[in-house]
């Protein structure tokens, strides 16, 4: 498995248009398109920084990932997002290791990328995503 850089930083928020701010204005990062993926009830904003990436998450639901997540631990850091070059090697690399995976095959992300989460469990506690582009 290769892992190529920090793809994006995934943070969760109630909502992009009341937090964008902070990281146009503020930072000066620029907001490109936000997209919103149906499957995982939620919307995102990508704000490129160097060759990475923020990722903002709005969920679209009540019962979405991203608002149960907020539920249980307010707004912030949801996950890390690691860019491979093959998501499906890098699966099968982690299977063999006993790595607890959420995702055994990739799903649809924004951007047309490939994802799949890890479990937290088997990294203590921190949400994991690998993506290929
Ligand atoms: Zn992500």
């Amino acid at each position: 498995m290769k892992i190529l850089k920090i793809d994006h930083l995934g943070i969760a928020v109630n909502s992009i248009d009341a937090r964008k701010n902070f990281w146009t204005d503020g930072l000066g990062l620029s907001l490109e398109a936000t997209e919103t993926v149906e499957e995982q009830k939620v919307t995102t904003a990508f704000l490129p920084v160097g060759e990475s990436e923020v990722e903002l998450l709005e969920s679209t639901a009540p019962d979405g990932p991203i608002a149960k997540y907020i539920e249980k631990k307010g707004e912030g850091i949801q996950h890390v997002a690691f860019q491979v070059e093959n998501i499906e090697d890098a699966l099968a690399e982690l299977k063999e290791k006993g790595i607890q995976l959420i995702d055994q095959t990739p799903r649809k992300g924004a951007g047309g990328a490939k994802i799949a989460f890890l479990h937290p469990k088997a990294t203590a506690g921190v949400l994991v995503e690998l993506c290929e582009r």
